[in-house]
C-alpha cells in the first residue's frame, strides 16, 4: 500500500463512534469528543449541518478545509481520519488535540517567556516549511487555530481559508482574488490582526502572507497582545498598512530583529520567503539558536508557566 492509499479515508458512519461532550463550537459546526467503539480511539468529530453551509454559502470553505486537511500527514497539523455523512449532516472525524488552543495558555499567563516563545515560534517555522513545501497557503494563522496536543505540541487547524497552489500559479500583484475569499469590500471573516498588507492592499496572498502572521504570533507571545490594535476594524488595517507598532520595553534585541525581518510590508521582502533563499534562512536566524529543529517534534515541551 503506497502512502496516498493509507491516508484515503475510508467510510464509516456516525454508528462507529460514541459521542460525548461538546469541545467547541465554530459559526457552522460542533465539535464533538467522541470515541472509536472498534478502537476506543478519542476523535473530535466536527459536525457541520448540510442546511446551515448551503444558507450561508460555506460550501466552498468546507470543501476547502477537507480538501487541504487530505493532504496533511505531519504531527503540527491537525488530522483527517475518515469523513463521511448522512442526510442533514457532514461529519470530519479529526485527531483531537486535548489541551485547546494556543490562545488560551497565553492568556492565562499573559506572556510567554524566552524558551517557550522560542520552541512554539520554531514549531510554527517548522509547520510552515512543511505546508509551503506541498504548495498551500494558510491565509488564516493565528493562536486560535494552533491546538494542543496531548503532549503539548501544536496542532495547526482551520483550513477554510487556505490557498492550494497548483503547478505554475504565480500570485502576483493586481491579479483579481479568487471568488468566495474574503476581499477588503465583502465581510473578511476572522480576526483583522494578523492580516498581511498585501491581503489589505491587493487582496492577494502569498506564500510569506503566513511569515507576515508569524511575525505578529511572535511578538504577542513575548508582549502578550498582537503589534497591531485597534479599537475598530480600519484603524488595525490602517496601522498594517503603514507598518505602525512599537515593541514594548524589555523586548530583546534579537527577537525583535525577527520580528522586524518578518513585519516587512513588501511580501517578497520576509525572511523564510522563496526570494530571501527559503527556510534555510529563517531557521538559521539567531533567534533560534539552540533549536534543533529536526527533532523539535520529539522533544517535550517547555513548561507553560
Ligand atoms: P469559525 O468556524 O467560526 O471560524 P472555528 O474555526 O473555531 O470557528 P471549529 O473548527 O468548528 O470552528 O471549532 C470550534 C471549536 O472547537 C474551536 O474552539 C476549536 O478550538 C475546537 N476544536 C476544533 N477542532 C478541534 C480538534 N481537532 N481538537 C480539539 N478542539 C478542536
Amino acid at each position: 500500500m503506497n502512502s496516498t492509499e493509507a491516508k484515503k479515508p475510508s467510510k464509516k458512519t456516525p454508528n462507529d463512534f460514541l459521542f460525548g461532550k461538546v469541545i467547541g463550537e465554530g459559526s457552522y459546526s460542533t465539535v464533538y469528543l467522541a470515541k472509536e467503539i472498534s478502537t476506543g480511539k478519542e476523535f473530535a468529530i466536527k459536525v457541520l449541518e448540510k442546511k446551515h453551509i448551503m444558507r450561508e454559502r460555506k460550501t466552498q470553505y468546507v470543501m476547502r478545509e477537507k480538501e487541504v486537511l487530505m493532504k496533511l500527514n505531519h504531527q503540527f497539523f491537525i488530522r483527517l481520519y475518515y469523513t463521511f455523512q448522512d442526510a442533514d449532516r457532514l461529519y470530519f472525524v479529526l485527531s483531537y488535540a486535548r489541551n485547546g488552543e494556543l490562545l488560551d495558555f497565553l492568556h492565562k499567563v499573559s506572556s510567554f517567556d524566552e524558551e517557550c516563545s522560542r520552541f512554539y515560534t520554531a514549531e510554527i517555522v517548522s509547520a510552515l516549511e512543511y505546508l509551503h513545501g506541498h504548495g498551500i497557503i494558510h491565509r488564516d494563522l493565528k493562536p486560535e487555530n494552533i491546538l494542543l496536543s496531548d503532549e503539548m505540541h501544536i496542532q495547526i487547524t482551520d483550513f477554510g481559508s487556505a490557498k492550494i497552489l497548483k503547478k505554475g500559479d504565480n500570485l502576483k500583484e493586481g491579479e483579481s482574488p479568487e471568488s468566495g475569499q474574503p476581499t477588503r469590500k465583502n465581510s473578511f471573516v476572522g480576526t483583522a490582526h494578523y492580516v498581511s498588507p498585501e491581503v489589505l492592499t491587493s487582496k492577494n496572498a502569498y506564500y510569506s502572507s503566513d511569515l507576515w502572521a508569524l511575525g505578529c504570533i511572535l511578538y504577542q507571545l513575548l508582549s502578550g497582545e498582537p503589534p497591531f490594535r485597534g479599537s475598530h476594524e480600519y484603524q488595525i488595517f490602517q496601522k498594517i498598512t503603514k507598518l505602525e507598532y512599537e515593541f514594548p520595553d524589555g523586548f530583546k534585541p534579537v527577537a525583535r530583529d525577527l520580528v522586524e525581518k518578518l513585519l516587512v510590508l513588501d511580501p517578497t521582502k520576509r525572511l523564510g520567503c522563496e526570494e530571501m533563499g527559503g527556510y534555510g534562512p529563517l531557521k538559521a536566524h539567531k533567534y533560534f539558536e539552540g533549536i534543533k529543529w529536526e527533532t523539535l517534534g520529539e522533544k517535550k515541551p517547555p513548561d507553560i508557566i
